[in-house]
């Protein structure tokens, strides 16, 4: 099929200088994270060429550390710590130029963001604090002049490393409360009374400096951007709008492109449950008429008109992303090729993050490749061909078997998906009517769209069937993603068995919750023993319709695993301005008819908290009936001409969507594979 552009659109391909380098088009992916970093080079290059390879013009490393005296371990970031590093980022620059796209590389200083962990090293920044990072009983000796020289050497070693890595833009970081050079803009970190501090002519003092060794260090063989916090967002004891303002009046012209952030990551990258795209607009407008020097900036930006708006009216020279080039490596260039209906929005879940607080090659809802590409070989739009003309049924429409279907039909096989209800998406479709979770439906979308596009992929609503009607089919694979079930028993991460019923009282699951049931009377618990969204979500909605709710969860805050996707605080900050009742460290023990009993997880001492009605959140049982069905038929597959079943996501292990999306994937490019490949593909020792 051939597609053609929207001239609406044109303004996003037009190259832009960024010093002796030009960027292609105005698609510029921002320094992220990824949980891969110096530990795993090659799964680092493959998925950084794929961004390059998907259109994106600037292809930017995460931060990477310039020298050991400042560790952000045990997190897995960017190394240029000396010339040992530079094979592993000759891969990465040569994954990137392979496909004609600018290498940019993020250097840092974490200083008093950093614990040194690793090295052991004492931290240091402008002055004595407690370091910001992980709490950790250890402070940042301030800084003497000899450290700060240490420092702007350190910085251009890295730089010219960074050249000779062959990087195209060297990045100068001061944002996100994650480097030195912020720490000393910052007055609420910075109480130096030298040169280095007070006024923020002097607390810019350092900024300048390394900027200026850098545009010396790379001698005109690269760029040189500057990341900046425009606000740190915590009033006139921080930096502020109005001191941006200044000091682009003093420095505006020096770096060749900026790359304007606001607050710390977790301002600048908020869940869609709290923010939508270009959420901070207001604070970076303005800025760019302030320098005559190219300016990026993001906000999860997945609309082309939106793009071409801020281009059009001077907002910004280039779109910035992070996630959404995360969810969709390939957004550049579907709007280059008129192909707008296939792209795969990013849903603002922060499942992405996840794999940076947790160490792990990072993850995506959206896209299953995400982290997968070197090794599994896996690739966002690209499936391998069809190993033979098998016929493959998928039974349930949720995000798994959605994501089974879509894929094996782009490997070419014939797919009959059956749903059993009038719609597809399973429990996205229900999860993304709670309260912020709108965003969430796009994991159904996008897949029910391209899944209209498949002549070879059939869908059938309001279908069931049986083990023995589905052998009588013929089909050659099956996929089982029936999903799963919430529990009523109370069986949870605290418990490993039921809560105690001495007299029978209202006790709903959050599947009868979104289904339309709802509790009796007016005071509501809701036991949250999951610890992800779903049990601050059920209290959210309870609340907005009028019952008196309690939230109790065994951790000490509440919905504790969001930490790790950035939005804990916000989550339990909107429910005590909605006045929901948080009870935290007790788990359920048994429902009385005056309500639940629950115990101190501290002391064990029991508390009764009335209420008409309980909801637990607690875990999940998967839908496994039909799959075991199936398996027990097993000695009848070969004259039904079956080869595989499956049982996939939910059904098989209950988890996040993007755990269900990722194995339905797996599934579809597992189908003709004889077995795992063995040993499993990860970077040892050597490159
Ligand atoms: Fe977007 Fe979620 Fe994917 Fe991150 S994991 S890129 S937030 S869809």
């Amino acid at each position: 099929m051939t597609t053609v552009r929207d001239a609406r659109y044109d303004v996003l391909f037009e190259p832009v200088r960024i010093g002796p380098v030009t960027a292609r088009n105005r698609f510029f992916q921002v320094p992220h994270c990824n949980g891969m970093g110096y530990r795993d080079p090659s799964a680092l290059a493959a998925m950084r060429g794929i961004k390059a390879e998907g259109g994106w013009a600037v292809v930017a490393s995460e931060e990477t550390e310039i020298h050991h005296s400042s560790d952000v371990a045990p997190y897995i970031e960017g190394r240029i710590w000396d010339d040992r590093d530079i094979p592993s980022h000759l891969l990465v620059t040569k994954a990137i130029h392979a496909h004609g796209s600018l290498a940019a590389i993020e250097l840092v200083h974490s200083g008093m963001a950093a614990n040194n962990m690793y090295t052991r090293i004492p931290p240091m920044g402008p002055s004595h604090h407690p370091t910001s990072g992980d709490l950790y009983p250890i402070q940042a000796r301030r800084m003497d002049k000899r450290d700060i020289a240490d420092l702007r050497r350190w910085h251009r070693e890295a730089t010219v490393r960074s050249v000779e890595a062959g990087y195209d833009i060297v990045y100068v970081y001061a944002g996100h409360n994650l480097s030195t050079l912020q720490h000393f803009l910052s007055p609420r970190y910075n109480n130096r009374t030298d040169e280095y501090g007070g006024a923020l002519e002097n607390r810019a003092r350092l900024l300048r400096e390394v900027l200026e060794d850098t545009l010396e260090a790379v001698d005109g063989k690269a760029g040189v951007a500057c990341r900046i916090v425009v606000d740190e967002l915590i009033g006139p004891s921080g930096f502020t709008r109005a001191e941006m303002v200044e000091l682009l009046g003093m420095i505006g012209e020096l770096p060749d492109v900026w790359d304007f952030v606001v607050g710390a990551w977790p301002d600048d990258s908020v869940t869609s449950r709290f923010a939508g795209e270009g959420q901070r607009e207001d604070l970076i407008r303005g800025l760019k008429d302030l320098t005559s020097k190219p300016v990026v900036g993001v906000g999860r930006f997945t609309s082309p008109d939106t793009m071409a708006r801020l281009i059009r009216q001077g907002v910004l020279d280039f779109i910035g992303a992070a996630r959404p080039s995360i969810a969709d490596p390939y957004l550049p260039r579907k709007i280059e090729e008129g192909r707008i209906g296939e792209i795969r929005e990013c849903i603002g879940c922060n499942i992405c993050v996840s794999g940076d607080f947790t160490m792990t090659p990072i993850r995506c809802t959206q896209n299953p490749s995400m982290g997968e590409e070197w090794r599994r070989g896996w690739h966002p739009e690209v499936m391998r061909p069809r190993h033979a003309d098998d016929r493959i049924l998928v039974i349930g429409g949720g995000p798994a078997g959605l994501e089974a279907a879509m894929s094996a039909g782009r490997r070419g096989y014939g797919v009959v998906l059956i749903e059993e209800t009038r719609e597809l998406g399973g429990r996205v479709t229900k999860e993304a009517q709670l309260p912020g979770l709108a965003e969430w439906r796009r994991v159904v979308e996008y897949r029910a769209a391209q899944l209209d596009r498949m002549a070879n992929v059939d869908c059938y609503f309001e279908s069931s069937m049986s083990a023995g009607e589905i052998l009588a089919y013929e089909f050659n694979h099956i996929a089982v993603a029936t999903g799963a079930s919430w529990r009523r028993d109370g069986v949870g991460v605290s418990r490993a068995g039921p809560i105690g019923f001495d007299d029978p009282v209202d006790v709903l699951t959050p599947d009868e919750v979104m289904s339309g049931s709802r509790p009796a009377g007016e005071r509501v618990v809701v036991f949250d023993d999951d610890h992800y969204y779903m049990g601050s979500a059920m209290a959210e909605l309870l609340v907005g319709e009028g019952l008196i709710v309690t939230l109790i969860t065994p951790e000490p805050e509440v919905a504790s695993w969001t930490q790790k996707t950035m939005e804990q605080h916000r989550i339990q900050g909107r429910l005590l301005d909605l006045g929901v009742r948080i009870v935290v460290s007790y788990t359920a023990d048994r429902v009385t008819g005056d309500g639940l009993v629950v115990r101190c997880t501290y002391t064990g001492r029991e508390r009764t908290i009335e209420c008409d009605a309980a909801v637990f959140v607690t875990s999940r049982l998967p839908n496994e009936a039909l799959a075991l069905e199936l398996f027990d038929l097993r000695d009848e597959w070969g004259s039904a001409g079956l080869t595989s079943v499956r049982a996939v996501g939910d059904s098989l292990s209950p988890g996040s969507v993007a755990a269900a999306v990722w194995d339905g994937h797996r599934f579809a490019d597992d189908v003709g594979r004889s077995a795992e490949p063995i040993p499993f593909p990860r970077n040892v020792g050597a490159i």
